[in-house]
């Protein structure tokens, strides 16, 4: 039996690039369903993350004019973790495979059937891998790299160089829509569901068109939340820094103590005022770290909805806002 696929498309302000990717995408889910690797119930699963240029509106006229296009719209912008989970969740009961992918060219669409090869192959989680960053800025790719490295040294499971382009079975995200938590990092998550999995590696293009939403302040901040959210190793480095610092200390009053026996006395207000600025330095980062992790739990407590979805373009009409 072919498998239903729905791709899972998040789009955020993509007014110039949608005319230009969903032909690709059409194109791609075309050849696919010719090569019978896929059935003619598949769908391209646009979600509008509460765009504020004409993305919507866009989106409503592809799923006019092609039933191969549908859409959902978020009730406003939660970014695109949270725009994924939404898609995904649409397409939990319907699809055998969904694989989510950026609306913005950069993630090589045709590499969508080599997934779905692996997949008959009996993988069940397909992870897209960038083979080379030779498109990326030098910054871009220094800080990326970094960005995986402290991931994997907090104890945060994620596939180097693997964003959100990837493929899940239907088995895969029943089990994923049981991961309850607020706070989304889906390339961390993912993992933890198990499975067999395996890796497709494509080049990775330039945007179409328009601006990356992902700026140096955004990627540390998914890396903080990644880290908070799905590992509690900060908290022990705090431990270890803090029987560092009291044996560093214990040393500290030791040498006093031996030099104010051996007649010389330690002198000067200036290391003083050092030793209590550095302390309340690494007490501040110590609070810092905590707080990330009490803020984790605050949000996850109020278990508000993940997203909201106002429209559909199959229905055609508002609904009521749903939980997710
Ligand atoms: N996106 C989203 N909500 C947001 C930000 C981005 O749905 O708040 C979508 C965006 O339209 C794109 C994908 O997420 O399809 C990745 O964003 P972007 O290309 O800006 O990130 P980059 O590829 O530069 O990391
Ligand atoms: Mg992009």
């Amino acid at each position: 039996m072919k498998a239903v696929l729905y791709m899972v498309i998040p789009c955020y302000n993509e007014e110039e690039v949608l005319p230009v990717t969903s032909g690709l995408f059409l194109e791609e889910l075309q050849l696919l369903i010719e090569k019978e690797k896929i059935s003619e119930e598949s769908r391209i699963l646009f979600v509008n993350d509460g765009s504020k240029d004409r993305t919507w509106e866009i989106i409503e006229g592809l799923a006019r004019e092609n039933p191969h296009f549908i859409g959902i719209c978020q009730s406003r912008n939660r970014g695109h973790q949270n725009a994924v989970l939404a898609g995904l969740m649409e397409a939990k009961d319907v699809s055998d495979i969904t694989i989510s992918i950026d609306c913005d060219g950069q993630d090589d669409i045709a590499t969508m059937e080599a997934m779905v090869d692996a997949y008959y192959d009996g993988a069940e989680v397909v992870y897209g891998v960038r083979s080379s960053r030779d498109t990326d800025t030098f910054f871009k790719r220094f800080t990326a790299q970094a960005f995986y490295k402290v991931l994997m040294r907090m104890g945060v499971e994620t596939v180097y160089n693997h964003a959100d382009y990837r493929l899940i079975s239907a088995r895969v995200l029943k089990e994923f829509a049981g991961f309850k938590e607020v706070n989304l990092f889906l390339r961390g998550m993912i993992p933890l569901v198990g499975f067999k999995s395996t890796s497709v590696f494509y080049e990775r293009h330039e945007r179409i068109a328009g601006e990356s939403h992902y700026p140096l302040a955004k990627m540390v901040n998914l890396a903080i939340d990644g880290i908070t959210s799905l590992s509690v190793k900060p908290l022990r480095l705090i431990s270890g820094l803090g029987i560092g610092v009291s044996v560093l200390s214990f040393v500290g009053v030791l040498w006093a103590v031996i030099t104010q026996i051996c007649g010389r006395t330690v002198t000067g207000w200036a290391s003083t005022v050092c030793v209590i600025c550095f302390m309340g330095g690494v007490q501040l980062v110590c609070l810092g770290v905590l707080g990330e992790y009490i803020g984790k739990i605050y949000m996850e407590v109020k278990a508000r909805p993940r997203y909201i979805i106002s429209e559909r373009t199959w229905t055609k009409q508002n609904e009521d806002e749903e939980k997710g």
